[in-house]
């Protein structure tokens, strides 16, 4: 490739939005054929909000919520956040939380008014040797319409779960299906339980689902395809994703994401919209056209 015809491209890219990192990220975009996406933040906006707080019985829905909230103060996950804003809109005063731990791709722990709490995902209550069969039905209910189910125990007795759901970017569906037409394989690979991962799927006609994936497996994920001979991208927007952003053939950071996952990436897209991408494969193909 010459270099005046890259930085044509690069530039064209930049003025929509488009952060081509070098020459190399550019040309190998063109080779790619399979999409990897993170959901949280990458295909949904991020930013879930509490939909559902089901006590069990002996427990209530204030003091559920308060204690999962006060529990939540600790962690910055978007989960976190949305937790903590439903308990503030309902005007909740929230304790504090000792011996707080964040256990990566479950959920949290800690020590609420003198009390063992931890909040979190099927497995995290696995660990605790906690039985969800009674909440199942309901559980995946809410799952089927795309929300994300946590579980609140202390001491290990299970006190009910809380419920949130995160909307799917306006853009997402219509960068998929152009996506899809411009030959990519898409997959989705998220933390998030499988049922809830499925339901977002379909409605966006995603071809294939990793879920449960704990965030270094996001990587192992990529390297498997490759060795299988796909030519991989990953978009993400997450910490968690830089190491499988810097895996991939060619890394998609969103630029409304952490820091870590663009200088992992080749590419970021500004606004974080996929259509970006769309962008920068019709820009791919017509520069790499044109230099040969
Ligand atoms: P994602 O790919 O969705 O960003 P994560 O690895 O961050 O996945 O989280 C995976 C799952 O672990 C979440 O869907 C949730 O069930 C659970 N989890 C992680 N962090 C928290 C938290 N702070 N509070 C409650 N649950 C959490
Ligand atoms: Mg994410």
């Amino acid at each position: 490739a010459t270099p005046m015809s890259i930085m044509t491209a690069t530039g064209r890219g930049a003025q929509s939005g488009v952060l081509i990192k070098n020459a190399e990220a550019l040309e190998r975009f063109e080779t790619i054929n399979t999409l990897i996406v993170d959901k949280t933040g990458t295909l949904t906006e991020g930013k879930p909000r509490l939909v559902a707080v089901m006590p069990e019985e002996g427990s209530t829905e204030k003091d559920l919520l308060r204690i999962a909230a006060t529990l939540e103060r600790g962690s910055e996950h978007p989960l976190a956040e949305a937790i903590v804003s439903g308990a503030q809109d309902r005007g909740l005063q929230l304790s504090d939380t000792e011996e707080f731990e964040a256990v990566t791709g479950k959920g949290v722990k800690g020590r609420v008014d003198g009390q063992r709490v931890a909040l979190g995902n099927a497995a995290l209550m696995r660990d605790l040797g906690i039985d969800l069969a009674g909440l199942a039905d309901v559980a995946d209910a809410r799952r089927d319409e795309g929300e994300t189910v946590m579980f609140v125990a202390i001491e290990r007795a299970l006190v009910g779960m809380v419920s949130v759901a995160d909307p799917v970017k306006e853009t997402t569906h219509g960068a998929l299906v152009a996506l899809h037409e411009l030959g990519f394989r898409i997959i989705m690979a998220t933390g998030d339980n499988e049922r809830t991962a499925r339901a977002i799927a379909r409605r966006l006609g995603i071809d294939e689902v990793r879920a449960d994936v704990l965030p270094e497996d996001k990587a192992r994920i990529i390297r498997e395809l490759q060795d299988q001979g796909s030519k991989v991208a990953m978009a993400g927007d997450g910490v968690n994703d830089a190491p499988a952003l810097a895996q991939a053939d060619v890394g998609i950071a969103m630029g409304t994401g952490a820091d870590v996952a663009i200088e992992s990436a080749g590419i970021t897209l500004v606004s974080g919209n996929l259509d970006g991408i769309v962008r920068a494969r019709k820009l791919t193909l017509t520069t790499m056209r044109n230099i040969r």
